[in-house]
């Protein structure tokens, strides 16, 4: 007997996410074109766009489109904005919101910086109605809280939750029963399938399968030979629905914290406004019950060029008094070597990192020397 216990899934997907979150920022955006890019610095215009909100698509604006050609569509638009990318304040919304997620579920991913899954199965019965009502709330929490919309999909696994939330946007929440699994997928054109990019949408468009119901009926072998043993029998699996791979949390590889000083330092004179960032640091980990092995600094100098510098640990640490003592010594002694060398060094920007990270450990230490 093979049988699989029935899950329920939900996936969120935060919409046109960095283009909502200036809108959040910056309320008037909401009524107006906005275009969020990457500049690559080059020329003024050179570089691509990010991501826009509803307004700039309708108009013709897509994510991946240069700039200067955004530029085009929208010329004569005086409302239009164009905005560089902000990733710090995006990553401190997206940390909010993916935190409300994980304290709605007993098991979540983070799938990117605007998507995650939540397995909701051990809590309900009939399952996708319990997950329906916790996508309610928390959808409904995420705008009460940050003022943002997102979409959800829920379904009984990952590839059906995220074909669902992929189905509706923004704003939607779409729900599959397992009675319309196929009725949902067998329509849909190969390439809107999850995974399936430019390449394998025009290697099955040459053996004439055009939709997943072609595909999920396609033969197996056929699929093998083509794609490989792996691929062959994933897409097969997945145009019919089938997906069993787990919700679950990924290792966060380190965590870091950064702020732009009131005016560029020349010396460690700005220890006070580090200590927020490893009082959050300690909570972040402490939530996570994680700890850091390693303890480092970022300096982001006045010329824009990132240096750090790092101690790693002979016992992991959660404590924020203790990565914050590091981290001014760090930042000392960089100071002082600079110094030495006959650099000046002026720093825009400074943060704080901790990487190696491992579940937090029981023992506690007794001496602070422990930590150097
Ligand atoms: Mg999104």
């Amino acid at each position: 007997l093979n049988s699989i216990e029935k899950r329920a899934i939900i996936a969120i997907d935060l919409d046109y996410f960095y283009a909502q979150c200036e809108e959040v920022r910056n309320h008037c955006l909401k009524v107006r074109p906005v275009v969020v890019c990457v500049y690559s610095g080059r020329t003024q215009d050179s570089g691509a766009v990010s991501t826009c909100n509803y307004i700039a698509r309708k108009l013709g604006v897509k994510s991946g489109m240069p700039i200067a050609f955004a530029k085009r569509i929208l010329k004569g638009n005086d409302q239009a904005v164009f905005l560089p990318l902000d990733m710090e304040y995006y990553q401190s919304i997206s940390e909010k919101i993916m935190e409300i997620a994980r304290t709605s579920s007993e098991k979540f991913e983070q799938s990117s910086i605007d998507e995650a899954f939540l397995d909701v199965s051990s809590r309900f019965d009939p399952k996708l109605e319990g997950a329906s009502s916790v996508a309610r709330s928390v959808k409904q929490e995420i705008l009460l809280a940050e003022s943002l919309t997102c979409s959800v999909g829920v379904a009984e696994n990952k590839l059906l939750a995220k074909m669902a939330v992929d189905s509706k946007k923004p704003d939607g929440f779409t729900v599959i029963i397992p009675s319309e699994e196929k009725s949902f997928l067998y329509p849909l054109p190969v390439g809107k399938l999850f995974g399936v990019g430019p390449k394998t949408e025009a290697k099955l468009k040459s053996i004439q399968v055009e939709t997943l119901g072609d595909l999920a009926l396609t033969d197996q072998k056929r699929l093998e030979e083509i794609f490989g043993k792996n691929l062959g029998r994933i897409l097969r699996e997945w145009a019919n629905g089938i997906d069993n791979s787990p919700v679950e949390e990924k290792p966060t590889e380190q965590l870091s914290r950064i702020v732009t000083l009131k005016r560029d330092a020349t010396s460690f004179d700005f220890c006070e406004v580090l200590e927020p960032l490893s009082a959050d640091l300690e909570n972040k980990l402490r939530t996570s019950k994680i700890s850091g092995k390693t303890v480092g600094i970022i300096a982001i100098t006045a010329q824009l060029k990132i240096k750090s510098r790092a101690r790693t640990l002979s016992v992991p640490t959660q404590s924020g008094s203790q990565i914050l003592a590091i981290a001014a010594e760090l930042f000392s002694s960089f100071f002082e070597e600079s110094a030495e060398d006959g650099q000046e060094l002026r720093i825009r920007r400074a943060g704080i990192k901790v990487s190696e990270l491992i579940p937090e450990t029981t023992t506690t230490p007794q001496t602070l020397e422990q930590f150097f």
